[in-house]
Formats: C-alpha cells, sequence, structure tokens
C-alpha cells in the first residue's frame, strides 16, 4: 500500500484540481491519499467524489489539513489528518486563518512595494483566482512580471525567511492549532521537520512543545529527502513516541522533488500514523 498523505491542490497554493489530483495519485500508484491544503478544506469534498465515482483508481481520500502557525518566531505547519470537515471548531479555525491570510496579503503587498515591487496585491490575486493567498502568488507574479527569474529567486530574495514579503506575525501558536485539529476528531501531525533550519535541539524543543499540546505525529519522510534526514527523523519518532507520517508535499507535476506517491518508505521501526485511522 503507498499512502501520500501531504498534497495541495488549487484550493490553495497547489496547481491542480482536486479531480485531476486524484487522477495522477492513481496514475502513480498512490491507494491512500489525503488532502492538505494550507489553511482549507475546501477541495476534499470534490477529491472524494472523484475518487467514489472511479472505484477502478483504487484510492482512498483522507481528510486533511495543513495549518500555518508560528512557534518562537518561526513559521511552523501542522498538518492535521483525518479530520471532520464539517467540525465547527475546525470550521472556526480555518475562519480565522482566511481572515489572517486576507490581511496578510496586504502587509506583504506594502512590504514589496517598499523594496520597488509595484500592484503585487492585485498581481497575486490574479494567481490565487479566489484561492486564499500565499506567497507562491506573489512568486508567481513576480516572475511574470520580471522581477525575478524564477520562483525560488522569489523566495531567495524577497519572501523567504527573514525576508520583505515574509510575514508570520498573525499566524496562531502551535497549540491552537493542535486544538483545532484534534476537537475535529484528526491527528495532529508535524509537517516537513527538516524544512525549518533548526538545530537538533531546537527541533527537540519544538518536539517537546508539539507533544505537550498534543501533537501525536511526525512527518519522518517529506519528499525526497536524505536516508540521513530520515533516520534523524525515526530517532526523533522514537524519542517523542509519535506516530511516524510520510508524504510528497505535491503542490504541482512541475516540481520534481515534490513528486506524487515518489519517495523511499518509512523505516520499518516506525509505527505508521494511519493504524489510526480506522
Ligand atoms: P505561505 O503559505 O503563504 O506562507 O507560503 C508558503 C508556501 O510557499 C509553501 O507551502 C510552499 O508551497 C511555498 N514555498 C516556500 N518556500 C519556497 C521556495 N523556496 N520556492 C518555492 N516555493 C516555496
Ligand atoms: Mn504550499
Ligand atoms: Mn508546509
Ligand atoms: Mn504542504
Amino acid at each position: 500500500m503507498l499512502y501520500d498523505l501531504h498534497t495541495h491542490t488549487h484550493c490553495s497554493d497547489g496547481q491542480l484540481s482536486p479531480q485531476d489530483l486524484v487522477s495522477l495519485a492513481a496514475a502513480n500508484g498512490v491507494n491512500v491519499l489525503a488532502l492538505t491544503d494550507h489553511d482549507c478544506v475546501d477541495g476534499v469534498i470534490e477529491a472524494q467524489s472523484a475518487a467514489n465515482s472511479d472505484l477502478a483508481q483504487n484510492i482512498t481520500v483522507i481528510a486533511g489539513i495543513e495549518f500555518s502557525t508560528q512557534w518562537l518566531g518561526r513559521g511552523i505547519h501542522i498538518v492535521g489528518l483525518h479530520v471532520d470537515v464539517h467540525s465547527a471548531d475546525l470550521q472556526a479555525g480555518i475562519g480565522q486563518q482566511q481572515q489572517t491570510r486576507h490581511d496578510r496579503a496586504a502587509t506583504i503587498a506594502q512590504r514589496l512595494e517598499k523594496v520597488g515591487i509595484a500592484n503585487a496585491l492585485e498581481g497575486a490575486q490574479q494567481y490565487a483566482k479566489g484561492a486564499a493567498i500565499g506567497r507562491p502568488h506573489f512568486a508567481q507574479y513576480m516572475v511574470e512580471a520580471g522581477y525575478v527569474n524564477n520562483m525560488g529567486q522569489a523566495f531567495k530574495k524577497y519572501l523567504g525567511s527573514g525576508k520583505a514579503g515574509d510575514v508570520k506575525q498573525g499566524w496562531p501558536s502551535i497549540d491552537r492549532a493542535i486544538e483545532w485539529i484534534t476537537a475535529s476528531g484528526g491527528i495532529p501531525v508535524l509537517a516537513h521537520p527538516d524544512k525549518y533550519d533548526l538545530t537538533r535541539t531546537k527541533l527537540y524543543e519544538l518536539l517537546t512543545d508539539f507533544t505537550d499540546a498534543g501533537g501525536q505525529a511526525i512527518e519522518v519522510v517529506s519528499g525526497k529527502q536524505t536516508s540521513g534526514v530520515t533516520d534523524k527523523m525515526a530517532k526523533a519518532a522514537d524519542d517523542f513516541s509519535l506516530l511516524a507520517s510520510c508524504g510528497s508535499d505535491f503542490h504541482s507535476p512541475n516540481y520534481a522533488w515534490q513528486a506524487l506517491g515518489q519517495y523511499s518508505p518509512l523505516p520499518s521501526r516506525c509505527k505508521p500514523v494511519w493504524e489510526r485511522f480506522g
């Protein structure tokens, strides 16, 4: 069985529709797919009906979400797996996050204006196509408008950690996101732990706070990563008695390092999070 438990659609900053995501997942041999769009669950129902209407694809869609939070001034992502999309607590959290994204987009645009990037809010809106705005939409605009050569450069110069467009002040604590997920019957998972540039000491501080707040799992495998990273995260899962998750963090067929369903398997000593799916 192949599980991909971290993926995005055009309901947040991904490229594909939920239906196309399900088709690609099936083509790539994924059996269990979790949709985990940023701060929203809008694509889940469409993906589940796509999976149910073509049983030949043999794929199960798990309802999920990826909440943006901040911890000690850093942007940290908490995935919720197997949530109830109709939960009032989850919906309240989503409402708050959507408002934060809306306000934050205006702040990002103001800050970009100051470093010479004009009309960024209108530009980003054009790429978000009605979805809540994220930094990749600003990056797309900056590429198209000729300010940078590619998305990577947009993050490196303007949107990445510590740059003008990196606004995380409005995000809630990790505790709050964990509450929203748990209240909706979901499993809180620390997303892509290797992406935060933390020392081992800081990672273990984060995991202490995460588990104290009710966090239950960690992405031991996130996309294509070295076996050294996998070993380190499997050890962290052991040390904190956390369940292990795995996923591509798929956004677009153009990003080879986040290919849907394509990464090394969880180490056998890990206790997989899907044992809790029921
Ligand atoms: P936001 O949700 O607005 O904070 O934007 C974060 C998103 O930006 C992540 O989920 C990724 O999809 C994307 N991202 C972050 N860093 C990079 C990068 N260096 N290059 C391209 N996309 C990135
Ligand atoms: Mn993203
Ligand atoms: Mn993330
Ligand atoms: Mn993600």
